[in-house]
């Protein structure tokens, strides 16, 4: 090629055209509610547990882990009976580097070309991305004002959709709502009357924040060969640096999972890391009790201020109705306090932090929103 040749455009599939990747901003300010992480760092004794079993890794590392990870499945069964109730076999259970990943997998084998999948929105917009990075149509039906779903319209949809995957987070990102079971199991008679079969997918990434009473979708398994319960590490855990999700499903859908992923995706630091932070899933969840205590008296202390506030299931909690969403926002971030712009119109996210954080999340929005 000589140096007045023009060069040859990148051939970029149309659809990704100008398109950014998707995040929240990564800034380093004192007060970051904005991505919905557990605020506390793993303690001590976890931090020592990860070390060694990161050093009893590293000396076999020039060998590639077990592609099966069948110790960290029996762990993460083991650790889903204690938490949910639901006895499940490490062959129902599959992990990746996140629950990002196990819905990439689960669009990879049951969505592409000529595939449709559907969600209610509002909802979690990565969503969209799966769908988009596998070819498959996506449509989205809608939650009602109060961001429940309409059993009623979610079988339309599905009825007229026909989709080959449905996606249903619970609770839900950014609105914080649970699905109660009976919605699930209208959903899964719809998806059931799909003629070429529906896999329903019941993202719990803030399952362990629901509040009590509010069952698992996991104890639908039994009866649903079709349904995927998807978890996180990343919140309730705080393991989200760590980078490992999960689900339960029957043995067969699993196995369609293990067609469409890399070779080794898991790493041996990885399955290490999860081990090891498993294992203290007893302290971990007392943890979690403290911030769903956070987060009621978030809620309350917000409509105490005149907010509407979204009933919460989850480790954040979405309020409005705001005229300047991005002014309070803007506010906030001055003061040193992030939070997220995201949902519908009107409304801002912050998620449960430290009663430190949320104190300086509180004063700040004191000052900006003149509450
Ligand atoms: N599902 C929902 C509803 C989420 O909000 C998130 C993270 N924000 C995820 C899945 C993915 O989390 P991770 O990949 O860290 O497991």
């Amino acid at each position: 090629m000589t140096a007045d040749q023009p060069r040859a455009a990148l051939p970029l599939r149309p659809e990704l055209a100008g398109l950014h990747p998707y995040g929240a901003p990564q800034l380093d300010v004192p007060v970051r509610l904005n991505v919905n992480e557990n605020p506390y760092p793993p303690s001590p004794a976890v931090v020592d547990d990860i070390a060694a079993a990161v050093r009893t890794a590293a000396a076999t590392l020039n060998r590639y882990p077990d592609r099966d990870f069948a110790d960290l499945r029996a762990d993460l069964a083991a650790y889903l009976l204690t938490e949910s109730g639901v006895r499940l076999d490490p062959s129902q259970i599959w992990a990746a580097n996140g629950s990002n990943e196990v819905m990439l997998h689960l669009l990879q084998a049951f969505g592409g070309p000529g595939r449709t999948a559907v969600s209610f929105a509002p909802t979690y917009s990565m969503y969209p991305e799966y769908a988009r990075d596998t070819s498959t149509r996506w449509v989205t039906g809608r939650r009602a004002e109060d961001f429940s779903l309409d059993p009623a319209h979610a079988h339309d949809v599905i009825a007229e959709e026909r989709p080959s995957v449905v996606l249903l987070a619970s609770p839900n990102n950014p609105t914080g709502t649970a699905l109660p079971l009976a919605t699930v199991e209208a959903v899964l008679a719809a998806a059931d009357e799909v003629p070429d079969g529906c896999v329903v997918v019941v993202d719990e990434a803030y399952g362990e924040f629901r509040r009590r009473g509010t069952p698992s979708a996991l104890e639908l398994l039994v009866d649903h060969p079709n349904l995927a319960v998807s978890r996180t590490m990343s919140k309730a855990f705080g393991l989200a640096g760590g980078r490992v999700g999960y689900l339960a499903a029957a043995s067969e859908l699993v196995d369609a999972l293990r067609v469409v992923r890399l070779p080794y995706h898991l790493s041996a630091v990885t399955q290490a890391v999860a081990r090891a932070a498993l294992a203290h899933s007893e302290e971990l969840m007392a943890q979690v009790g403290a911030l769903r205590d956070e987060r009621d008296d978030l809620v309350a202390w917000l409509r105490s201020k005149g907010l509407t506030v979204a009933d919460s299931d989850a480790n954040f909690v979405l309020f409005g109705v705001l005229d300047d969403p991005h002014a309070v926002w803007q506010g906030l971030l001055d003061r040193g306090v992030l939070i997220r712009e995201v949902g519908p119109a009107g409304w801002l996210r912050v998620s449960v932090g430290t009663p430190q954080e949320t104190a300086a999340f509180k004063a700040a929005l004191v000052e900006v929103a003149g509450l």
